[in-house]
């Protein structure tokens, strides 16, 4: 049941920054606490030197083959420093 519970949170998220409505959830990480039925916030910095998003992006494109991205994923996706 708790992976449909977040999968669902995960789906509506999807949602609301594809039709653009709402207040998408970037830049924040919700804590599901399932045994007490709690939520908290928090907020998470951006990364400068995230390889996807940061200043100087090493990731720029899709994988066009994944199982070859599997065998060798330093090929597709250098690790940040
Ligand atoms: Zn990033």
């Amino acid at each position: 049941m708790l992976p449909g519970v977040i999968g669902v949170m995960m789906a509506t998220e999807a949602i609301k920054y594809i039709i653009g409505i709402g207040e998408p959830l970037i830049g924040r990480l919700i804590l599901y606490d399932a045994l007490s039925m709690t939520y908290r916030e928090m907020k998470v910095p951006r990364d400068e030197n995230c390889p996807l998003c940061g200043k100087n992006p090493s990731i720029t494109k899709l994988i066009d083959d994944y199982d070859a991205a599997a065998e060798n994923p330093e090929t597709f996706a250098p690790a940040a420093d």
